[in-house]
């Protein structure tokens, strides 16, 4: 009887699976939506199609990543070496942050772990304490990434490793935007996702406030069961025709506006980031084999467009290959990235500083979410709020790591930074920075995506130390613990000083062609 009562629901369940999903838009996220799906969907019957415009382009900026797209291109199985040759990357340990603090100071954020744990306490804390007896390491001494960094080395992970060192470091990607999209585009394709190069006029929806049908400039109607909105900062399907509203954040974050040039290659390929505080907010570097991506993310209210292209044209190295390019954007997210059958995705469906390159992150962890909680068509609305709620949530945490590195700053050369001083936090950031001050603790759950390392990076890079370490901490005995901290910088030392330098290690094994 039971057994009779479940096959009945299965099968009813399995007549009520989607039929098709309408991604619109080929940038970034459309064709990583695509690839993720077609890869994950592969065996089921859902047909996947994607329009993207002749006549509109692509943001073209996007080329710094974070760990996680690692994980997309195993996710997806894509050959790594294969992927860097095709889009002319490099790869990246971290993010090296010049003059946050003062003019003048550095300090770098690194991918993966830093340091291990001690008798169950946190490497920090270990650290903590031996900084406050006395004996110094730097805290990046014990950074596999860091190290790698500062003297430019750089091997894919050997398979199998017992060196704890070799186990411990992160990297991702410095990539080209137009190249990606390319590549995900014959990858998808070659997974049998359909391609329509059309422009969508018109978005019908039903009285249902369900997305019916999309027409298309070259006459052409598209049904499918659901859509996924790539179509950037506007939200053609999300916000124009769904309107679930915009929350901004923009009292958090002022910076509005980027200008973006693209210059050659001068010197070394360095395998991270550089972000660099400016007058009115900050520049990027980012080094692809072929040419160097660079950018200033600025706050309208204390710079103009014109003072903007100057800062940027005066800190750039190498010739400019464009002409500078002004991005307007506004920093926030859809009051809801999942609204009955449609998905927000990529600029769609928010926008945050690229400081921590944290946007294809996103994109690929939006993807995470949406097929946990894959829809059938019943699309219940319990579905759609936990899916919102989950995304919500990795949001925050981004948006709260951001502000951390404006709201510690010690500048007040500027009205910009004057403003930064006392600038707005958020009780979820504030509560954090509290713990972290009085006992040098880091509020964390697993599924969250900057480590307490991470943290620990920014704050200690930017000096906000605690008062005091873990009272418990005082059972270990210091000499011990400071040799121990020394051998485990020498390990890093040591074992990162035999990996090739990073532009070598390119030339070999993944080239661009
Ligand atoms: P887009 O690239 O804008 O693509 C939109 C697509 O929609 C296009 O194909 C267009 O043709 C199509 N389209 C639009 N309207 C229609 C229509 N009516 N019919 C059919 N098709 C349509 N992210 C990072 O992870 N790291 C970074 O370092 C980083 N730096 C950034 C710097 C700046 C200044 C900005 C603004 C963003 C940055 N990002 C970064 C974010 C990153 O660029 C985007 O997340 C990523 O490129 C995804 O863009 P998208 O695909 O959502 O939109």
């Amino acid at each position: 009887m039971v057994d009779k009562y479940l096959t009945r629901q299965i099968a009813t369940m399995q007549k009520n699976t989607l039929n098709s999903i309408c991604i619109v838009g080929g940038g970034t996220a459309g064709w990583m939506a695509a690839s993720l799906l077609s890869s994950a969907l592969q065996g089921s019957h859902i047909k996947i199609t994607l329009i993207e415009s002749p006549d509109i382009a692509t943001i073209g900026v996007g080329e710094s990543t974070v760990p996680s797209m690692m994980e997309f291109l195993r996710v997806c199985r894509i050959n790594l070496k294969e992927f860097v040759e095709a889009t002319s990357a490099t790869f990246k340990l971290g993010i090296r942050f010049d003059d946050w603090l003062k003019p003048g100071e550095q300090y770098f954020h690194p991918f993966g772990r830093v340091g291990q744990d001690i008798n169950g306490f946190a490497f920090y804390q270990a650290w903590l304490k031996n900084s406050v007896d006395g004996y110094g390491t730097r805290w990046v001494d014990h950074s596999p990434s860091a190290i790698m960094a500062e003297h430019q080395r750089f091997m894919l992970r050997p398979s199998q490793q017992q060196n704890w060192v070799l186990r411990s470091y992160g990297y991702a990607l410095h990539l080209d935007a137009i190249l990606v999209a390319r590549y995900l585009r014959d990858f998808s394709q070659g997974c049998g996702v359909e391609r329509i190069e059309a422009t969508v006029d018109k978005v019908v929806i039903d009285e249902r406030q369900f997305i019916h049908t999309l027409a298309l400039n070259n006459g052409i109607t598209i049904t499918s069961d659901f859509f996924i909105d790539c179509t950037g900062f506007k939200g053609l399907l999300i916000e124009e025709a769904l309107k679930v509203g915009y929350e901004d954040w923009t009292h958090y974050l002022p910076c509005n506006r980027a200008v973006a040039v693209q210059t050659t290659n001068a010197g070394t390929l360095p395998p991270f980031t550089i972000a660099t505080a400016r007058e009115a907010g900050w520049t990027w570097r980012i080094p692809l084999q072929h040419r160097t991506g660079n950018g200033y993310v600025y706050s309208s209210q204390y710079c103009s467009d014109d003072q903007a292209i100057h800062t940027l044209l005066t800190a750039v190295e190498g010739e400019l290959l464009i002409e500078p390019r002004v991005i307007p954007f506004a920093t926030g997210r859809r009051k809801k990235i999942w609204h009955n059958n449609c998905l927000a995705l990529g600029l769609a469906a928010g926008f945050l500083e690229p400081l921590e390159s944290t946007a294809i992150h996103l994109i690929y962890k939006t993807l995470v979410h949406f097929i946990r909680y894959f829809p059938d068509q019943d699309f219940e609305v319990y579905t759609e709020q936990a899916f919102n709620q989950k995304i919500n949530i990795d949001y925050q945490e981004i948006r709260d790591f951001i502000i951390l590195h404006y709201c510690t700053t010690g500048r007040d050369d500027t009205e910009f930074w004057r403003w930064c001083q006392g600038m707005p936090v958020p009780d979820s950031l504030q509560e954090k920075i509290c713990l972290f001050r009085a006992r040098g603790q880091i509020e964390h759950t697993p599924d969250q995506f900057f480590s307490q390392d991470s943290w620990c990076s920014i704050l200690e890079g930017m000096k906000v130390r605690p008062k005091k370490y873990h009272p418990l901490m005082d059972a270990f005995d210091g000499q011990g613990l400071a040799s121990t901290l020394q051998e485990s910088a020498q390990s890093v030392y040591e074992t990162v000083m035999q990996m090739p330098m990073h532009g070598d290690y390119i030339q070999q094994h993944c080239a661009a062609k």
